[in-house]
């Protein structure tokens, strides 16, 4: 096993409102390899989503602690935080997040002129990550002019970008018919071997846990490893 990107550490978290309590994290505890593919599965309402938010810095945990990359997450304040967004975490939501008025070319675009790279640095950049989630023809395309399937690659291309060490993709299929989910799939596999990069995803589609390294379950707030199914 390679050196973990991510290690978190008795995680907690509750959510209040009202009278009610929500545990939704009680003690959880992972590390996840670099350069693996893994799935977090649980139904709705088990406490992916809120994972994943802690662990990007979203939101704060109530105790435990978060290291990606050897940043201690939940010890960063605001621009730590941003810089850490900007330049080792990415995401891809479940709907796919990109900027309705921009094509696709210029949503893949919008992180690297964050980062202030060079034009025509940029140009080339965007050209060739269009080309890997097999978009090279549609970068002019508005996020209406496209299926939801191709929205949700220029939303892996754009997380991307800026060569982050791990993308953290919540229900990325969760909107699309099956079909298409079982696209998206094979196309983060192709990422985590061709750019190196570490994927953690969330989803309750037991068709997509055969393609990770790795399949974490989260169920009542406690994490336990499972083997992976067949594919
Ligand atoms: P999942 O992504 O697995 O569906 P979530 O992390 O969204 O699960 O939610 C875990 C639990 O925490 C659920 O019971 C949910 O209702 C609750 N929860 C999530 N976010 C909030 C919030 N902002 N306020 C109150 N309860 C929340
Ligand atoms: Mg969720």
């Amino acid at each position: 096993m390679s050196e973990p990107i991510v290690r978190v550490a008795d995680l907690t978290k509750t959510y209040r409102s009202g009278d009610i309590e929500v545990r939704a994290l009680r003690g959880v505890t992972f590390d996840v390899p670099a350069g693996e593919l893994v799935t977090l599965k649980g139904r709705s309402g088990s406490g992916k989503t809120t994972l994943l938010n802690v662990l990007g810095g979203l939101e704060p945990p109530d105790s435990g602690s978060v290291h990606v990359a050897g940043h201690e997450i939940t010890a960063l304040d605001e621009d730590g935080l941003l810089r850490v967004r900007r330049e080792i975490i990415s995401y891809v939501f479940q709907s796919h997040g990109l900027i309705p008025v921009l094509s696709a070319a210029e949503n893949v675009e919008v992180p690297l002129r964050l980062a202030r790279m060079a034009p025509a640095e940029r140009d080339e950049r965007v050209r060739t990550l269009l080309a890997l989630v097999g978009l090279a023809d549609h970068a002019a395309q508005r996020p209406y002019e496209m299926s939801g399937g191709q929205r949700q690659r220029v939303a892996i291309a754009r997380a991307l970008a800026n060569r982050p060490r791990l993308i953290l993709a919540d229900e990325p299929t969760g909107q699309l018919d099956s079909e298409t989910a079982a696209q998206i799939m094979p196309l983060l596999r192709a990422v985590v071997r061709g750019e190196g990069v570490t994927v953690l995803t969330a989803t309750h589609d037991p068709v997509l846990l055969g393609l990770s390294d790795r399949v974490l379950a989260l169920s009542d707030g406690e994490i336990a490893e499972e083997p992976v199914p067949a594919a």
